[in-house]
């Protein structure tokens, strides 16, 4: 592939796989490139076809394309671009499980294996650092009405100390 296509890729998946969100940056490399609907299926090289997935996320899903009676039965892979995710499945921040709300989304997190432990893992850590950070930004902000009241204050000691003398 050329690098110009893959960098328009990459740029088009924020650098990360478009099933499971790994990113470049977790896996410490580039991803690879999936044909969404299989060459051997009659897929193209267009860009439409082109997913970037992370190797397991490509392994899992392998040449896999529905027939005519597996999409009658919802047992297809949802496209990252086309597909509106969140009315497929939703992430339960506690359990850092994909819980599917339809047909297709249980068909797709179980041939993607997106609740494998590692995934499960990298959402509770990125739940529990979500936290954290909510949580360090609301003591600053205390921080910074403390100093205001101390500040408060201090002008009303002075104040005093003038009256005093
Ligand atoms: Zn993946």
């Amino acid at each position: 592939m050329p690098l110009l296509d893959l960098n328009l890729i990459r740029q088009r998946y924020n650098y990360a796989c478009g099933y499971c969100a790994v990113t470049e940056v977790s896996s410490g490399g580039l991803l690879t490139v999936d044909h969404y609907q299989p060459l051997a299926s009659g897929g193209g090289d267009d860009l439409e076809n082109l997913v970037y997935a992370c190797m397991r996320c490509n392994q899992y899903k392998h040449r896999f394309w529905p027939t005519a009676d597996d999409e009658l039965h919802g047992f297809r892979v949802l496209h990252p671009l086309r597909d509106v995710l969140c009315v497929h499945y939703q992430l339960n921040k506690q359990t850092g499980r994909l819980e599917p709300l339809t047909v297709i989304g249980n068909f797709h997190i179980q041939l993607l294996h997106l609740n494998r432990p590692q995934l499960v893992r990298k959402r509770l850590a990125e739940h529990i650092q979500e936290a954290q950070t909510e949580r360090l930004q609301f003591l600053e902000q205390q921080i910074v009405e403390l100093e205001r009241t101390i500040a408060a204050q201090e002008n009303y000691l002075a104040l005093l100390r003038e009256l005093i003398e």
